[in-house]
This record gives C-alpha cells, structure tokens and sequence, in this order.
C-alpha cells in the first residue's frame, strides 16, 4: 500500500522513511522553514495517511537526545497538525463552514483560472502550483500565499479552492487543510494573512517588481481584485475510485480495516488477521482526491 508515494520526493519504503525522520535537523528546520528551500520534514504525506504518526516522530526526535527547548518550532507543527485533526473529531462537518467568523468580502464561490492554470504571473507562485500538479507537494509558505491571493485578493470563498488544493496533495489532510485555509481567509482567525511580492521574494529568492502584490501592506484595506484573477474557473472534482476486489473473509481471524487516512503498515503486525482497504465512495465524494493518491493503494 505504501507504494501510493512519489517515489523519489516520497520514497515508500518503510526503512526510507524512518531514516527520513532520523536524518531530519529539527534545530535547523527552526530558523529556515519559512523559505522555499529550508530544511523541512517533508513528512506530511506519511502523517496524513496514518503511515508514521506525530507522536513517533517526536520520540524519535527525543531519543536522540534533542533538548524539546531547542526543537520547540517543530513540535509546535506537529501540534498544529493534531489540534487540526480534534477539531475536525470535534466539530466533523461544522468545518466545511465558515468557522468563527464570516469569511469577508467574498464576491464568489469558484476559484481564479489564474490560479487553476498557474499563470498568475507571480514566477514562485505559478511554479509552486505547477509543483503541486507534479509531485503532490507544495511548501507550507507556498500554500499560504496561495490562499491569500484567491481569498483576500480575489475575494473568492475558501471552501471550493481549498478542495482544489486538497485534490493534488499527497498530504491530503482534510483537517489541516480547510482550517488553514480559513485561518488565512480569517473565518478561523482574527485578521486575514496577507503577503506582498518583497515578502515573497525574500522568501523564495525571486526580485519581481510591478506584480499585482508589488505594493505596501496598508494598499490591501482598500484593494480591487486585479484583472487576472477575474476569470474564474468552476470545477466539478471527482475521485478515480478503483473496483472492488472480491473479498474473501476467513472468519475465525479478526478484520483489520484500513481507510484513506490509516495504512499502516506496522498495525498489529505480527497479528494474523483479515485486513481490509476501505475506500467509501461517500467520504471521496465529499472529499475528492486525484488519481494519484489512490492507483496503487
Ligand atoms: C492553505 C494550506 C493548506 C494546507 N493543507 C494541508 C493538508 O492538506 N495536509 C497537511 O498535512 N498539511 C496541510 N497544511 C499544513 C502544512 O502546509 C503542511 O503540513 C506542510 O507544508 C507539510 O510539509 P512538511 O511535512 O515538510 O512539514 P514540516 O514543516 O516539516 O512540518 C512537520 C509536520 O508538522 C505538520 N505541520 C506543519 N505545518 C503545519 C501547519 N501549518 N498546519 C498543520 N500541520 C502542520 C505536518 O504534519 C508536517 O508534516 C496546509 C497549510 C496551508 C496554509
């Protein structure tokens, strides 16, 4: 099952994977995470889909004698990322809604073609959607700008662009993905995220001038949506489910179910049982993923 990852961004050997976690330098990862090429987990894909699990990463991390002080930025985003999850437990389909407040302005309900096609003309943006479309990956920072600009700047509603994204990401995580999205569009926040081109270029080394983010933070409070996000583009996702294997059930062992976001490949291990992938059509309805994320479960 694990071979659903990119094989070389996201090796899927069991053995690759837990010396991702070894090799990672957390103390680094601090100080550099906020840029393109800083030095992140790129563990996402294995959290998500219940390969590896928060809790394992940070027991790694502290059997190797790392002082929690000195770590603190990274396990602050594992904590992120569990928090996200309870709150889905929590609320479940409260949070396809609005969550604190009312996302404002919003003048529609689709998603720049601009963005769809990666062609805002904003150089680190368009080649981290083109990334997207190729690896299943796009970087945290990245992920925010994008936000903003189809949020804040092109005042469309989270929920359908947050699916598009949700879509293409090999770290497919409902949770943390829709309350991103809403903590940057501020309907899960106080205060809209808003970047301009100087903080994007700082942070993905890029020196574009006379883009449509190319002016001062204040210029956002009163800013028309420009000409090239105008065009919106409806989409109608759908997930590739696979047919159904024929089961066959040896019932005097028990049955291990797994699902979307639970494949993990030590789960009672040494147990002999009847295990089973549960792919149900209804969860991919509402939540639909690419052909990526499912050809070789
Ligand atoms: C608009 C938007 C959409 C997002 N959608 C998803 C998604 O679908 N799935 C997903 O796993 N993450 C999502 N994130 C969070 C974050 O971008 C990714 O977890 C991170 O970029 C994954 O790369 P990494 O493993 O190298 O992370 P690292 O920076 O190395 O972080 C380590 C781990 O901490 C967790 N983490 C890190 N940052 C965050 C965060 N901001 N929120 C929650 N958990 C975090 C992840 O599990 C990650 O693997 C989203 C963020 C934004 C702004």
């Amino acid at each position: 099952m694990l071979e659903l990852f990119d094989k070389k961004l996201f090796p899927s050997k069991y053995s690759d994977i837990l010396n991702r976690i070894k090799s990672f330098k957390p103390i680094k990862y601090g100080a550099s995470r906020n840029y393109v090429n800083g030095s992140v987990s790129y563990l996402s894909a294995y959290i998500s889909r219940g390969v590896i699990s928060t809790k394992f990463i940070l027991k790694t991390l502290l059997d190797k004698n790392y002082n929690p002080a000195d770590i603190e930025k990274f396990i602050q985003e594992l904590a992120w990322r569990d928090y996200w999850q309870q709150i889905w437990i929590s609320k479940g389909k409260l949070i396809n809604s609005d969550l604190k407040n009312s996302q404002f302005p919003v003048s529609n309900s689709s998603t720049p073609k601009a963005i769809i096609d990666a062609n805002t003309g904003i150089s680190a943006i368009d080649k981290s959607i083109i990334g997207l479309y190729e690896t299943g990956y796009m970087h945290n920072h990245l992920r925010m700008y994008v936000a903003s600009i189809v949020c804040n700047i092109a005042q469309s509603h989270w929920i359908n662009p947050a699916r598009w994204m949700y879509y293409y990401l090999l770290d497919a995580d409902w949770a943390s993905n829709s309350l991103s999205w809403q903590w940057v569009a501020g309907s899960n926040s106080n205060k809209k995220y808003f970047a301009n081109q100087e903080n994007i270029n700082k942070y993905c080394f890029t020196n574009q001038k006379g883009t449509f983010l190319d002016v001062d933070y204040p210029e956002f409070q009163k800013f028309e949506i420009p000409e090239v996000l105008k065009h919106l583009y409806f989409f109608n996702l759908k997930t590739p489910l696979p047919n159904s294997d024929d089961i066959t059930i040896e019932n005097s062992l028990p049955t291990l179910l797994y699902n979307f976001y639970n494949i993990d490949p030590i789960w009672k291990k040494n147990l002999k049982a009847n295990r089973i992938l549960l792919l149900e059509p209804s969860h991919f309805e509402t939540y639909p993923v690419c052909k990526r994320l499912l050809i070789l479960l």
